[in-house]
């Protein structure tokens, strides 16, 4: 769908010359009129608008553009994928964000993965086999003595502190009617004699609070997690990705399909579901009009409250944002000269704040480089997050790697990659977890009640929004697909072949009242019915109607253009300007004309080299 610009004056030239005269005029109003003049905003218009270009968005868009809608996805940063960021070091290659895949239960993923790239491509990890083996450090003994605990040769057994970890870890199913949702810390020191200062509870910590939820103990309810762990629904074995990095995979699956469709450097700041048309708003001030708008960003950037939702989201909706919890964490890469590890390790937990670490070689055969990747979350995420740079924060990696590996990590080492999910200003953390009062005994968890739809117009979706598979890809992924089915069902399908594109223009855009304006229909498909709404109260039936505006203000005209296939409603944000009477004219309806027109520009070229899919 094309823009409508409103020609007041004969504005003709190239988009260079009319940005110029726009500039000229717009320093030129400011310069001599002491009525504000503003640029008149820039608007797109396309059947759903998704904000977030991470898993959950794409597939979202996916989802809807697999089924004949026009989408637009409106991302904040520079890149796609969100928490699914592949990288490498050296010719290994890492995973900044997501790196575990899950087995074929309730994951498409897996299964489209093996179809594209064949059955060998991800490989067990995490497995105890004779070739691979867990190996969990507690102390200084240095590798293969003292309490380094091997499971392939059962010595684990020997060490109280592993024992209470596993303990721990098996325990956690078992409480799912627990007459409270207590910490789970208490729960460790009540039930189990367990202080916060045993290294049992780091170990345990380390291994599953923080690498399974993002937390720390002291947040956990025990209860929505023993819940929260029964419910889950992705298979137990974990994969790694050997020929390629984990979104390179989703973008030749699924995400590539989408990608034009993406407007980066568009972090949403509004979207309003109040007026005639819904609407996202960026931070650059464009209007992304839709019929149903998809909010896919984390649970963190909710919180924070980065989005203003208008109206008010309902009660129960802020009350689910306010009680999952929102982990925190960092990954830490290391690219050491030499394999400073015995050839079956897979995993290590460590004493100190590096918490655990693997080695993404394990499932890359054909790599050369030795990398370990590092991976922080809860109270160690925030102990590195303390740390003043990432100089300092690879330094902690290495003096912890020395305790369990003999000092050799801080001699091999060559390069590192640090990155802080919690730092990043549109994730805000690593991913949700079960804070207490997220799964109550009876009715609704809280995550469902995230998911929910508000109205028939805004639907929401991310791994937070996932009942039995959150803080996962696979999860993100079909929490997408769910609310583009669920848009499609509210909408009944994209528009039908025929339906009416509203569009129209306006004869005047700014003047002291009375400001009389002509409207003219511009849109296609022989509508049959209009209906204008000029934004101060009136109203008009007619196909090309006339206007006055009698009251100083700022006026959003919308037509809804009909005929017997459907409708289509046209809106454009701010279009009328009128000032105070009192005031000096605007420097001339020409110059904010231009303005318009230059901005309206914007919607062309969305991002270079990019359609905006309209
Ligand atoms: C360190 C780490 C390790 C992980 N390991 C695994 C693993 O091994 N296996 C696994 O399955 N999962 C793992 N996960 C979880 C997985 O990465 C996430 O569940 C999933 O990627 C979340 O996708 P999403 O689309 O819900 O959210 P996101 O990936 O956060 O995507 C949201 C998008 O919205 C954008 N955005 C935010 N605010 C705005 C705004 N105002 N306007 C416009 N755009 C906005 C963001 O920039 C982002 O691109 C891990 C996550 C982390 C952090």
């Amino acid at each position: 769908m094309d823009a409508a610009i409103p020609h007041a004056m004969p504005c003709s030239g190239g988009l260079d010359s009319v940005r110029k005269f726009a500039a000229i005029g717009l320093l030129l109003a400011l310069a001599s009129s002491p009525t504000p003049t503003r640029a008149v905003e820039p608007s797109t218009d396309h059947d759903v608008v998704i904000v977030g270009a991470g898993a959950a968005g794409l597939y979202a868009a996916y989802t809807l553009d697999n089924l004949g809608y026009s989408v637009l996805i409106l991302e904040a940063t520079d890149r796609h994928g969100g928490r699914v960021y592949s990288d490498t070091l050296g010719d290994v290659g890492i995973e900044r964000g997501a790196e575990e895949l899950y087995g074929t239960t309730n994951n498409f993923v897996y299964n489209d993965i093996k179809a594209e790239y064949g059955p060998g491509a991800q490989i067990r990890i995490f497995e105890e086999t004779p070739q691979s083996d867990t190996l969990i450090v507690m102390d200084a003994d240095g590798m293969g003595g003292g309490n380094t605990c091997w499971s392939e040769s059962g010595n684990c057994d020997a060490d109280p502190d592993i024992v209470d970890y596993w303990d721990f870890y098996y325990a956690t199913g078992d409480y799912a009617n627990h007459p409270t949702d207590e910490l789970v810390s208490d729960f460790l020191d009540t039930t189990w004699g367990v202080p916060s200062t045993s290294r049992g509870y780091h170990l345990y910590e380390a291994g599953s609070p923080a690498g399974e939820y993002g937390t720390t103990v002291e947040r956990l309810g025990l209860r929505s997690l023993s819940r929260e762990w029964n419910a889950f629904s992705l298979s137990g074995a974990l994969y790694g990705l050997a020929p390629t990095g984990y979104l390179d995979a989703l973008n030749t699956l699924y995400f590539d399909q989408v990608i034009p469709y993406i407007s980066y450097h568009s972090p949403v700041t509004v979207v309003d579901t109040s007026g005639i048309k819904p609407v996202a708003i960026d931070d650059n001030g464009v209007y992304h009009y839709a019929d149903a708008i998809i909010v896919t960003v984390s649970l963190g950037v909710l919180k924070a409250g980065i989005i203003d939702f208008i109206p008010d989201l309902p009660a129960d909706k802020l009350d689910a944002i306010n009680t999952i919890g929102m982990g925190n964490g960092m990954k830490i890469s290391l690219r050491f000269g030499s394999q400073i590890w015995e050839s079956k390790l897979s995993y290590v937990l460590l004493d100190g704040p590096t918490a655990s670490c693997w080695t993404p070689n394990s499932y890359q055969p054909s790599a050369t480089d030795h990398v370990l990747t590092c991976f922080m979350m809860g109270r160690n995420s925030e102990f590195m997050e303390g740390l003043p740079d990432d100089t300092a924060r690879i330094d902690q990696a290495l003096a912890d790697l020395d305790v369990a590996l003999g000092g050799t990590a801080s001699t091999a080492f060559i390069e590192g990659v640090v990155q802080n999910w919690t730092a990043e200003p549109y994730v805000l953390g690593s991913y949700s977890f079960p804070a207490p009062g997220t799964r109550p005994v009876t009715g609704s968890t809280q995550r469902e009640v995230l998911a929910q739809p508000v109205g028939t117009t805004l639907y929401f979706a991310g791994e937070a929004t996932h009942n039995t598979a959150p803080s996962t890809v696979p999860g993100a992924l079909q929490s997408g697909e769910r609310a583009g089915g669920e848009v499609d069902a509210n909408l009944g399908g994209p528009p039908a072949a025929g339906t009416p594109t509203a569009d129209f223009t306006a004869s005047l855009v700014s003047g002291e009242p009375p400001l009389d304006v002509s409207f003219t229909d511009l849109s296609t498909e022989l509508p049959t019915g209009w209906s204008w709404d000029f934004g101060d109260g009136g109203a008009s039936g007619n196909q090309n109607p006339s206007h006055q505006y009698t009251t100083a203000g700022i006026y959003t005209v919308s037509l809804t253009a009909t005929n017997p296939v459907g409708s289509h409603t046209r809106v454009m944000p701010n279009l009328i300007f009128v000032p105070e009477p009192s005031g000096i004219a605007v420097f001339g309806s020409c110059v904010t004309a231009l303005v318009l027109l230059q901005a309206r520009r914007r919607r062309f070229c969305i991002q270079p080299g990019r359609s905006s899919h309209e």
